[in-house]
């Protein structure tokens, strides 16, 4: 290879540091975005202001059409800056400006929220913080702590509305939640945990027994993760329905199961390919 394309070749993945402020909008200070636009002498303006200017660049005056900004969509298309949530211990980088769907879905430290909702607990974290905060500010019930592939009973007030379970050695909590509809009480089992690949995926399967005898069930072969656990009655069929017939009393007493199905990441580690 000559001389001049390692150079070339060098130079595309040198570090630069640059004052992020000009990649901001000049108008509004937001990091700008795909796409950027620019008036007659050049000044840019986000896809938030521009149809808001009507047209005449607040800058200088002179007309701001449907011209594009291609450097500087090009400049942006190229920085990626660390994720926002950095400072919990994220180490990827994502656009600048760019969509921030892992920020706020596939970070495995995306913000998650404390799923006490019946005492309104306003706390949230990443799911380690969360972990610990949960055991540390509300009582984990009896019965919580399971092993993956292992059913166990949980014995849950109606009332109570949302059951945390956690995994033995694991940084994990699963949400069983009740809601009660005039017909009967639906019964939903979510992880609380971002869909970072890193999580890992589960499945579980639940049932309610009256007089010795399974009557109700549902399994789910790839269980929903969730930031926040919602107080809405879920409106798919991925839960189970207990009609009021079917109830004794204020407790449900059930039989759940859960099992990670799968986990990438695990397995990648033990294979030593995560570092690749
Ligand atoms: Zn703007
Ligand atoms: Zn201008
Ligand atoms: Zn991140
Ligand atoms: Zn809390």
């Amino acid at each position: 290879m000559e001389y001049s394309s390692v150079q070339q070749l060098r130079r595309k993945q040198q570090e630069v540091f640059i004052d992020l402020d000009v990649l901001n909008c000049p108008i509004c200070y937001e990091p700008l975005a795909i796409p950027v636009f620019q008036c007659d002498m050049g000044h840019v303006a986000c896809h938030v202001c521009w149809p808001k200017l009507k047209r005449k660049c607040p800058i200088c005056a002179l007309p701001i059409g449907n011209k594009r900004c291609k450097a500087m969509e090009s400049v942006l298309r190229s920085f990626n800056v660390p994720c926002p949530n950095a400072h919990l211990g994220c180490t990827k980088s994502v656009p600048y400006g760019g969509d921030s769907d892992h920020e706020k879905k596939y970070c495995r430290f995306a913000i998650c929220s404390c799923p006490e909702i019946v005492n309104e607990c306003s706390y949230t974290g990443s799911l380690d913080d969360l972990l610990g905060h949960y055991i540390t500010h509300h009582q984990l019930k009896e019965g919580c702590l399971f092993i993956f592939g292992m059913p166990r009973t949980v014995r849950m007030p109606i009332n109570d509305k949302v059951f945390v379970i956690t995994i033995l050695r694991r940084i994990l909590m699963f949400a069983v939640q009740c809601f009660r509809e005039p017909s009967g009480v639906y019964v939903a089992v979510n992880c609380i945990a971002p869909l970072a690949p890193e999580v890992g995926k589960f499945s579980y399967r639940i049932s309610y027994s009256s007089n010795g005898r399974i009557c109700c069930s549902h399994k789910s072969l790839e269980m929903k993760r969730v930031l926040r656990v919602s107080s809405q009655t879920p409106q798919d069929d991925d839960c189970m329905f207990v009609p009021n017939r079917l109830l004794r009393g204020e407790v449900l007493e059930m039989e759940l199961c859960i099992s990670e199905v799968e986990n990438m990441f695990v397995i990648r580690s033990c294979m030593g390919l995560n570092d690749v």
